[in-house]
């Protein structure tokens, strides 16, 4: 299979240089659904790049009659986070100019009570295709309002711009896969939506979270919060129906770093998922697949950060991946006390902090950076 390759401008510099963003479409001969990966979208997240080039490979080696429907890939899906440097480092998270975090800026289709309710009392009778496709057009009506503003000489904030591009790729897949990694040094694991953890299961990842409490305008959210208002509104109307229209984030490990092992668990995670969906047929896979049933499901309301209680060194960190007891140290900080009127010199020398974990748990995420302001993160357990 060959992809097709379109080039959209995304941004002209104050250089006069332009941006742009490049997806690749492979299309197969026989109808089916429609797949959406992305990555990069943080800019000192890499892993998603390489992941996307072996799927790019793996695809590009088969047939266009293995494929049911389209798969629409978009590495470095944000130029301007990728291309972010404060001097080796890649802070990318945020829009340097707006201050935004570049994954809480999308838009999301949210009728009021009244028209979704009676938007479903209409389509009560209807099949779920049927409801699909009347639900859809109803969500692109309205993102095309979006369209005007963007083009009034008044102009738009580039992020509304972005976001625009960005989601008019996406709204009529069926499938959305937005890869990331930590913003720091984390493990291998996805987020999930409700009603979702079986087809979670399907990535074959350690780990799978919950997402129980939601951020607000981030990218998997906004693709399919609208659907699960649907559904509970058929709910509560005494129809119970799930539309196959799936949101997955993927932590891929660490921040400004592509390793070989989390690549490749990516792309097998990947590949097993849409082989299951159905979207692609091949012969088994030569190399065994991991258990399905080994993934461990937790709510990400159970996710705990911890802030340095004062500022100083990190120092004696528990390990990413392990598993702590509650009272156990997690780290300690050193800290060079400085200041006037301390009284006795030993408030002046030198101090080592113990910080103990408040509940047990996996650590799955720790900052690169060991040393912190107070209120800095360190790490996070759940
Ligand atoms: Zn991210």
């Amino acid at each position: 299979m060959i992809p097709i390759i379109t080039t959209l401008p995304l941004l002209q510099m104050a250089s006069g240089d332009r941006l742009f963003l490049q997806v690749y479409k492979f299309i197969g001969t026989k109808p089916g659904r429609k797949v959406y990966l992305q990555s990069n979208l943080h800019g000192a997240e890499l892993t998603g790049n390489a992941v996307i080039h072996q799927l790019m490979q793996w695809l590009g080696s088969l047939e266009p009659t293995q494929l049911a429907g389209e798969i629409w890939l978009v590495p470095l899906c944000n130029p301007l986070g990728t291309n972010t440097r404060s001097h080796h480092f890649s802070p990318g998270r945020f829009d340097a100019y707006s201050g935004e975090n570049w994954n809480r800026i999308f838009w999301e289709y949210q009728p009021n009570v009244e028209d979704l309710t009676a938007f479903a009392q209409s389509q009560m009778e209807c099949d779920r295709p049927t409801i699909e496709q009347n639900y859809r057009d109803r969500m692109w009506a309205s993102f095309e309002k979006l369209a005007a503003p963007l083009k009034a000489p008044s102009g738009q904030p580039f992020c509304d711009h972005y976001r625009f591009l960005l989601q008019s790729l996406c709204l009529d897949a069926h499938y959305v896969i937005d890869l990331h990694t930590s913003s720091d040094q984390g493990l291998t694991y996805l987020y999930y939506f409700r009603n979702r953890q079986t087809s979670a299961r399907l990535f074959m990842l350690p780990l799978g979270i919950l997402l129980d409490e939601y951020a607000g305008g981030a990218f998997d959210e906004a693709f399919i919060k609208p659907w699960l208002a649907l559904e509970d509104c058929f709910a509560q109307l005494g129809r119970k129906i799930q539309f196959e229209i799936e949101a997955w984030t993927l932590e891929l490990g660490s921040a400004m770093q592509i390793d070989a092992g989390t690549v490749d668990r990516g792309v097998q995670a990947v590949k097993n998922y849409l082989l299951q969906k159905g979207i692609l047929r091949v012969p088994a896979a030569p190399t065994p697949m991991p258990s399905i049933a080994t993934m461990k499901l937790v709510a990400s309301s159970q996710m705990k950060k911890y802030y340095a209680p004062m500022g100083g060194m990190v120092q004696a960190r528990v390990a990413l991946g392990k598993t702590v007891e509650a009272g156990q140290r997690l780290y300690q900080i050193l800290s060079f006390n400085k200041g006037l009127n301390q009284g006795s010199e030993t408030e002046q020398m030198p101090t080592v902090l113990d910080i103990c974990a408040e509940q047990s748990g996996i650590v799955y995420d720790v900052s690169i950076n060991h040393a912190v302001n107070q209120g800095e993160y360190v790490l996070g357990i759940l």
